[in-house]
């Protein structure tokens, strides 16, 4: 199946729109906003192919404009989960057996129709729906899906199957990098729409079936990705989309004979959750199943003495507060030494002070809404919870605003102890907390920041002593899964920084690699003798 030999010459980055006042780009994307804005449509379950409206719906809203419906998503029922086990099963005698070239080509046609036709759409209905501006729609939902199928279609090629045995003389060894035997169950998070699609595709492309549950706050942008990786071409049943509660969907899936592996980015909780209820299910399955899962993280910058001042601010502000601080790799604790304190704390406030926030549909606006109200009531919590402590100071922002939107400040806090909760627990919000270290003590605040939190996903260091740096980066080498010196924690972009973390932040498979391509294969060894002895006597025999 997988013996084809191809060529097929590493992809570049999708080159990102930028969206200038007056540009074309511009003028297209906001045309399609406010065609979609306008819009209400019914979402349905996706299952071999064919659309289900089950009838029990949900509303799809816009975070910053919470009055705004722009869909009815219909909710899968136990019974549509199983039709869809049952599809992907017939799915797979068919998909499991197709040559690698033609999964490829679907994936690569997906890439270019979201770069080409519909990037707009895909882009609009992330600003829509999930609040990003139009930059960070455009980094996320186009650049970085499109980078995810090309990139993968080249590593599993160049990576995976043609990482072949050496054959002795007389035999012939080869490896067959077959599907996992039933299906992949995707289960996605609301924060970033390539990751969403990359789940379930990620998977397909290796000639497996998946079973899709979106983030019930994305599904507007996710039901546009799956009509689109249709119209590439993808064969029914190969990715069934089924909206719905994750718990009870997880509850029929986990059910399953053919449950054999999930791929999931979300929260730590959910993902520990999952593994334990997968753990019991264990005599049920036919196949230990793969388990790969993204998870939180509570990421830092480190700053030494030797910072760059200006370097250190900005990475501060965009590290911390792009997309609302809503990214897994939002830098949300600093630690700061003693003297170079009063003129960070004077410029990063200062330039809080000039964000704008608002309606993503108005391009100058730097941040828009946090995705619901569960988020709202939680981020807000943890502000109200500082303002009252006598450990922590809020130094800017602070203030929220739930009548039109999901809006919350950037906020910047001051924590007099190393261990105040924002300095330890995700929040998941544009909020950044900072610890300020004596200087003479470089160990112990490095130390402080190893063992600050769970989590392993990504940090930062400032320095610009280069001996200083990669001091700091040994200390901390695990810390962090991607770790960044003199740039912030975010913006890990397909085939240059591999993604993903250690400790309570996940199994590290790196989306976007070689590596969790892998883990959606089984090998099988097979070794062809040419000429088989016909003797049984060995030569020591006599
Ligand atoms: P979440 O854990 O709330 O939800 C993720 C998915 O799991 C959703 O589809 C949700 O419906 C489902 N789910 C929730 N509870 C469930 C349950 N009990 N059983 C089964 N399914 C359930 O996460 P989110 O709010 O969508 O995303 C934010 C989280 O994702 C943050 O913790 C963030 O750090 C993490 N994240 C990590 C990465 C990474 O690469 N490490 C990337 C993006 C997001």
């Amino acid at each position: 199946m997988n013996n084809t030999v191809h060529r097929y010459e590493p992809p570049a980055n999708e080159p990102i729109c930028m969206y200038t006042p007056d540009s074309a780009e511009t003028a297209s994307l906001k045309s399609t906003l406010s065609t979609m804005a306008a819009e209400t449509i019914e979402i349905p379950c996706i299952v071999g192919g064919k659309e289900i409206h089950t009838g029990k719906t949900h509303e799809c809203t816009s975070p910053h404009d919470h009055q705004r419906v722009l869909g009815h998503w219909h909710a899968a029922t136990p019974e549509v989960v199983q039709q869809a086990i049952d599809s992907s099963q017939e799915a797979w005698k068919q998909w499991s057996e197709t040559p690698y070239a033609t999964r490829m080509a679907i994936f690569t046609k997906a890439a270019e129709l979201l770069a080409g036709p519909w990037r707009d759409r895909i882009n609009a209905s992330t600003m829509l729906g999930q609040s990003k501006t139009c930059f960070q729609a455009e980094i996320d939902a186009a650049c970085e899906l499109i980078d995810f199928f090309r990139f993968n279609a080249y590593f599993a090629l160049n990576n995976v199957y043609n990482d072949q045995p050496f054959s002795a003389p007389g035999m012939w060894n080869t490896v067959d990098h077959r599907p996992l035997e039933g299906f992949v169950f995707a289960l996605t998070p609301f924060n970033f729409t390539s990751i969403a699609g990359n789940l379930s595709a990620a998977p397909a492309l290796m000639g497996n079936v998946a079973l899709w549950k979106p983030s019930s706050t994305a599904v507007l942008s996710n039901y546009y990705l799956m009509k689109l990786m249709e119209e590439a071409g993808l064969p029914p049943g190969v990715i069934n989309f089924l909206p719905g509660s994750g718990r009870e969907i997880t509850s029929t899936v986990l059910e399953s004979p053919h449950f054999a592996g999930l791929h999931f980015t979300g929260s730590t909780a959910v993902f520990q959750g999952l593994w334990q209820q997968i753990a019991e299910g264990l005599p049920r399955f036919r196949s230990y199943p793969r388990i790969v899962g993204e998870t939180g993280g509570k990421d830092f910058i480190f700053a030494h003495e030797s910072a760059d001042m200006a370097a250190l601010a900005t990475a501060t502000v965009r590290g911390a507060f792009e997309y609302q601080g809503q990214k897994c790799s939002a830098a949300s604790r600093l630690y700061i030494p003693r003297k170079m304190w009063p003129t960070f704390r004077d410029e990063v406030a200062a330039q809080i002070g000039t964000i704008k926030m608002g309606d993503p549909s108005d391009f100058s606006n730097f941040m828009c809404a946090v995705i619901d109200e569960k988020a709202y009531n939680k981020i807000t919590g943890y502000i109200e919870n500082a303002r009252s402590s006598s450990d922590a100071e809020i130094i800017a922002g602070g203030e929220a605003s739930r009548e039109t939107g999901w809006f919350i400040q950037p906020t910047f806090i001051e924590c007099k102890t190393p261990n105040f909760p924002t300095m330890c627990e995700e929040i998941f919000g544009p909020v950044v907390s900072a610890y300020v270290y004596d200087e003479d003590d470089l160990e112990g605040a490095i130390d402080l920041c190893d063992n600050g939190s769970p989590y392993a996903l990504t940090g930062a260091v400032f320095s610009q002593d280069r001996y200083m740096a990669d001091h700091i980066s040994k200390r901390l080498r695990h810390a962090a899964g991607n770790f960044y010196i003199n740039d912030k924690p975010t913006g890990a972009v397909v085939g240059q920084q591999p993604f993903g973390g250690a400790r309570a932040s996940g199994t590290d498979d790196k989306a976007g690699s070689a590596l969790n391509l892998m883990r959606w294969v089984a090998q099988r060894t097979i070794k062809e003798t040419f000429n088989p002895p016909i003797d049984y006597r060995y030569p020591h025999m006599g």
